[in-house]
């Protein structure tokens, strides 16, 4: 992990509290560390090598002087939802912000989809988004004030083959955000997807061999032809770019963007 400078949002946001789920690598890991040098305490969630997480936990809280926390919760499991909401509150007092970003995928044909799969891509990548929001809203109102940001994709404003229960989640997870904002919007509180096109994370280095066998292709025509293909500018988005606009949605002058889906996939959906 690089460290990256405190950005000038850092004064406003110094000492909000954040939950992101999934952070203990890839996307959810940048946004964690966009808010910690924004001067945010966070609350770092996910699985991995405990040693490790405790590790970069040390690490984000002495490089930028912010709490950082850890829970290990579950999100295909609501109890460790709520439970995760509770040590938040405990660490930082109450939650300003919840991204909701946790998310696995897997890409088979419909015809052979395993339906466990189905059922954990919808838990996890949908439905903890639920829970999570349902365990921080009523604070968030009683404070008046109150960030949520859902990690959608790409995904969840078109389709690609053989990803049913990604693209049926994410697509679901914009609604969730629309609704969200609309029962939050005269709280102080705003509610949007992000919607990132390819980043080069360990759950897309996962998909190249998958998507490789699916059609029939080698993995590197699956990065040429596929992956980059459905990107004008033939880049992968960065974590740091979704981390500073995640940091954005989060200061006053985003105050009047909610309910929106942010497309941030080099021109993906321009097309
Ligand atoms: P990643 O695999 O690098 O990280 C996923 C994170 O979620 C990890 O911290 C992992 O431990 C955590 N996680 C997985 N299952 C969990 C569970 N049951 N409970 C708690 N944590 C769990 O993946 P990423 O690419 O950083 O993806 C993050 C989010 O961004 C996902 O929602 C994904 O759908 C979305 N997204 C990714 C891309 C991309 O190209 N990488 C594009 C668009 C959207």
């Amino acid at each position: 992990m690089q460290t990256i400078s405190a950005q000038s949002a850092g004064s406003e946001l110094s000492g909000r509290t954040a939950i992101v789920t999934g952070s203990t690598s890839g996307i959810g890991l940048g946004i964690a560390q966009a808010f910690a040098a924004a001067g945010m305490n966070v609350m770092l969630n996910g699985f991995g090598d405990p040693a490790e997480i405790e590790r970069t936990r040390a690490l984000l809280a002495g490089t930028y002087g912010v709490k950082v926390a850890y829970s290990a919760a579950d999100m295909s499991k609501p109890a460790d939802i709520a439970a995760m909401v509770t040590e938040a509150r405990a660490a930082f007092g109450h939650v300003d912000i919840l991204v909701n970003n946790a998310g696995i995928q897997h890409v088979e044909a419909i015809e052979t989809f395993p339906p466990e799969k189905w059922d954990a891509i919808i838990a996890i990548n949908l439905s903890s988004a639920f829970h999570a929001t349902r365990a921080v809203v009523a604070e968030m109102k009683a404070r008046k004030w109150g960030r949520i940001i859902n990690i959608a994709s790409a995904h969840g404003l078109v389709a690609s083959p053989f990803k049913s229960a990604y693209v049926a989640a994410k697509h679901g997870i914009v609604g969730l955000t629309k609704t969200v904002a609309l029962e939050t919007a005269e709280f102080g509180i705003t509610a949007n997807a992000i919607c990132p096109g390819y980043v080069l994370t360990p759950l897309v280095q996962k998909q190249i061999p998958e998507t490789a066998k699916a059609r029939g292709i080698t993995e590197e025509q699956v990065i040429r032809d596929v992956l980059l293909h459905a990107q004008p500018t033939r880049q992968f988005v960065t974590t740091e770019q979704l981390g500073a606009l995640a940091v954005f949605l989060c200061t006053g002058a985003a105050a009047s963007i909610t309910g929106t889906a942010l497309p941030v996939e080099g021109g993906w959906t321009a097309q």
